[in-house]
Parts: structure tokens; C-alpha cells; sequence
């Protein structure tokens, strides 16, 4: 997100007015959003939603700065017209791929304000950025960079609270993996890791140090069919080590690109058997009609209680 030349747009003695627009609604925490309002209420400003119903009133006075954060691309613009002097937008679903300017040194490093969503007893961060895979189907690598490097220690977004969302996107590619399992290890919180913990990349060493950390969950990925010889005995080494029950271990499967269904159907059955959930996603998914064979696919598997009662999808894809 752009807040550039903040310090000018901003005199220090100057106090503002600022609204923030979470554009893909409320349902998943925006991190900028977030840093913004701390970094704004450090300096003594003041910072509120945006609610169209009062703020575009004929008699409300404009906001100094409206920052309106859109992180995907599918989710639609916001509708109402924003009464601010300056308005300001980011995220990857305004500027695709690389998501527009960061954030200044300054405000990315700062402490979160989740007060903004309500949040009291989770933390949300990243510790590594960056990809050195490079898949074609994934904007990590050309908006991070095509290595995974340290951004961060877990004191920078974490203060205690009992749940940790960590938003890495491969944070055992990253040559510090070891120390920030450590710390991940030594907060004692519950830990989801959320975007894929890359398989291919496990060793021993790794699974008996991510073993140590107390796991809500762990996301992992199985995109390319290909990858089968490779990545079987890896999962089934991790949970021979881990023993963690299938719960927390969850598998994203990556349909409809350049994949059968019955390549598809293989990884599906094979994770199950090897005691993991697979979850399936579909590439452009908004291109696929309703009724296409993935997106029953998805329904069969990503359902838990039609998963787990019709082993089968041909016996669901008869009768649903
Ligand atoms: S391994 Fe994951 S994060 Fe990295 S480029 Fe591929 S999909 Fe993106």
C-alpha cells in the first residue's frame, strides 16, 4: 500500500482524521489495515471504519485520509463514493500481481492493532516472505522475491495472545526455519500455519522440530501430480514422526490445472490413506460453469460430513 511521502502528506503536529475500507469485507483480518491504524493512533490520530451511511452524509465533514485495502482480485470494488481529501488503496486486488508499494520500514514492523477487528486473543504475521519455487499459478515469487528470507522475529506481531496465525508462504525454504520454529516452539501458542508448509523441502530435522510446536494446524500442498514420487514418502515420513491426528493436517490439492480427474481423485485418495485431509482448490476457479466435474470434486471433498460418509466419488457423484 502506498503511503507515500507520509511524512509530508503528515506534519507531525498536524492530528487527523482517518477511515480505513477493508474492501473484501470483514471476514479475514487485513494486516496493513491494521498496522495503518496503529502506526495513525501512535501518532494521536484518530481512525475509524468507513460507513458509508453516516461518512457520505451531506453534512460530514471529509476525512483527511481514506486507505481502502482490496487483497483479492475476485471480491468486487467498493461501491459507495469515499468522502475523504486523499484516499489511498492497496493490495493485490487493486495492483496484481505485486500488490502496489509496500508499506514504509516503519509501519511494516509495527505492532498490529487488532482492536480494529475485535481480535483479543489471536495474533496474525508473517516471519518469512518470498518463494523459491516460482509456480506459475502463484504471484508469491514475483511479489516477494524467489527466495524465502526472514522479515521478521515472532515478538513483532505476538504479545502472549493464545493463538498464532502464521501467513508464511514457505517458511522451511527460509535459511532461519530453525530459529523461528524455535520461537514458534517457545510461545507455547496455539499455531496455525495457514498457507502451506512446502513438503518437498521436509527433512527429519524439520518434522522433529515442527512436531515440538503446539499445531492447531498445518497446511500443506500437493499442487502438481507430478510431484508423486517425490512427495508421498516425504508425508508419510512427517507423520510417522508427528503421529498428529488428520485434523490438524490439512492438504491443499490443486485442481484444474493441467491436472486429470483421476490424478486428481489419486492424490485425493492417497492423502486420505496416508492420514492427511486434502482440501481441493480450483485454479480460476470463476472460469469453471457450476457442475463441472472439479467443482463437484470440491463439493465431495471439502464437505467433512459428505467426505466421511461416501468414501467414494463416484457413489457421490451418482446420487448428488
Ligand atoms: S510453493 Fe507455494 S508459495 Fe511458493 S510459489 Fe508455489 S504456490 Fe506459491
Amino acid at each position: 500500500m502506498t503511503v507515500y511521502d507520509y511524512k509530508e502528506l503528515i506534519p507531525e503536529d498536524m492530528k487527523k482524521r482517518i477511515a480505513l475500507i477493508d474492501v473484501d469485507g470483514h471476514n479475514y483480518p487485513n494486516l496493513p489495515l491494521m498496522k495503518l491504524a496503529a502506526w495513525h493512533k501512535r501518532r494521536g490520530d484518530s481512525v475509524e471504519w468507513y460507513d458509508p451511511l453516516f461518512h457520505n452524509s451531506a453534512y460530514a465533514p471529509p476525512f483527511d485520509i481514506a486507505y481502502m485495502s482490496k487483497v483479492f482480485t475476485f471480491t468486487p470494488d467498493y461501491q459507495y463514493p469515499v468522502n475523504a481529501d486523499k484516499i489511498i488503496k492497496g493490495g493485490t486486488g487493486y495492483f496484481y500481481p505485486d500488490g502496489g508499494d509496500p508499506l514504509p520500514e516503519e509501519i511494516e514492523h509495527i505492532y498490529p492493532d487488532y482492536s480494529i477487528y475485535g481480535i483479543t486473543d489471536t495474533a496474525f504475521g508473517f516471519l518469512t516472505r518470498g518463494c523459491p519455487r516460482n509456480c506459475d499459478f502463484c504471484i508469491v515469487s514475483e511479489k516477494e522475491g524467489s527466495k524465502s528470507y526472514k522479515v521478521a522475529n515472532l515478538s513483532e506481531f505476538w504479545r502472549g495472545q493464545k493463538n498464532i496465525v502464521l501467513c508464511d508462504p514457505n517458511l522451511i525454504a527460509c535459511p532461519d526455519w530453525k530459529d523461528l520454529i524455535q520461537q514458534l516452539i517457545d510461545s507455547r501458542a496455539r499455531i496455525d500455519i495457514n498457507q502451506g508448509i512446502d513438503m518437498r523441502l521436509m527433512t527429519e530435522e524439520k518434522a522433529e522440530m515442527i512436531k515440538k510446536i503446539r499445531v492447531k494446524a498445518v497446511h500443506f500442498a500437493w499442487d502438481r501430480y507430478e510431484d508423486k514420487k517425490r512427495i508421498v514418502p516425504k508425508f508419510k515420513a512427517f507423520k510417522e514422526i508427528t503421529g498428529w491426528d488428520r485434523r490438524k493436517l490439512i492438504v491443499f490439492v490443486l485442481t484444474n490445472h493441467g491436472s486429470t480427474i483421476e490424478q486428481d481423485l489419486e492424490r485425493i485418495y492417497t492423502l486420505r490413506d496416508l492420514g492427511y485431509d486434502p482440501y481441493v482448490m480450483i485454479y480460476e476457479k470463476e472460469k469453471t460453469k457450476k457442475g463441472d466435474p472439479v467443482r463437484r470434486l470440491q463439493r465431495w471433498v471439502n464437505n467433512r460430513v459428505i467426505f466421511n460418509t461416501i468414501p467414494k466419488f463416484e457413489d457421490y457423484d451418482t446420487k448428488y
